[in-house]
């Protein structure tokens, strides 16, 4: 189905350390719909970032199959993966992941450069979004001059900056304060919903999950609504 953004199926995920299996993923399913918003809770260790970074070709599951807006990403190659992702999905992650030494708006236009794609139209694009992050008169301020809340907002702007049709945020909130934190959130709603990009949001924060429009659990290692 067109209109579906992301499907996983049967994911199954176990770590080995010596002769000892952690099964942490035992068959998760879960699909999210064009411009749809879903939000995952569950416990620490539950799994949550493991899926995450499944669901975004960073890691490998042991088995289970995952379409890209119907494409079988499971299929391709890791150099294949890396190519579509660019484009696919964009990622918001606790800790921000900014590169230090360069300032917010060559951080955004950082997206636009892993595509091979730095012109005019990005260099607007990428200063628009500032704008709309709140951050219009910081572009050219490194991440150490930005606080927690700014430099999550430039990581926001980041993500946005391909025009993806999915955006993952791996608990965007966690090391930012309450106020600060439901701002975030507020943005990388409102955001989404202009761009028409669906969220998938990992949060412990049951006000942020009840925000999206479908919640699910990540419960011994599958997927229940929440
Ligand atoms: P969550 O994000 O829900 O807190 P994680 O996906 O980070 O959970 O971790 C799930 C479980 O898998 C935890 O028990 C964690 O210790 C374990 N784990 C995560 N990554 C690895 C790894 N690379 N090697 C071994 N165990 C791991
Ligand atoms: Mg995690």
């Amino acid at each position: 189905m067109s209109n579906v953004v992301l499907k996983a199926a049967g994911i199954r995920k176990n770590y080995r350390s010596g002769d000892k299996t952690l099964a942490v993923l035992h068959g998760v399913d879960f699909s999210v719909a064009a411009g749809e918003t879903v939000s995952i809770r569950g416990e620490s260790g539950s799994g949550k970032s493991t899926l995450l970074n499944i669901v975004a070709g960073l890691d490998r599951p042991d088995a289970g199959e995952l379409f890209w807006a119907g494409e079988a990403a499971h299929q391709l190659s890791l150099s294949e993966l890396t190519a579509r992702r660019g484009k696919f999905l964009g990622m918001v992650f606790q800790s921000y992941y900014l590169i230090p030494e360069i300032d917010a708006l060559a951080n955004v236009l950082m997206s636009a450069r892993l595509i091979g794609k730095v012109g005019a139209a990005e260099k607007a694009r990428a200063l628009e979004l500032l704008k709309r992050v709140g951050l219009g008169e910081r572009s050219h301020h490194l991440p150490a001059h930005l606080s927690g809340g700014e430099r999550q907002r430039v990581a926001v702007a980041r993500a946005l900056m391909n025009r993806p049709k999915l955006i993952l945020a791996d608990e965007p909130t966690g090391n930012l304060d309450e106020r600060t934190g439901d701002e975030v959130i507020e943005l990388l709603l409102g955001v989404c919903a202009e761009q028409d990009t669906a969220l998938v949001l990992v949060t412990h924060n049951p006000a942020h999950a009840k925000k999206t429009s479908r919640q699910l659990v990540l419960k011994t290692g599958q997927m229940v609504h929440g």
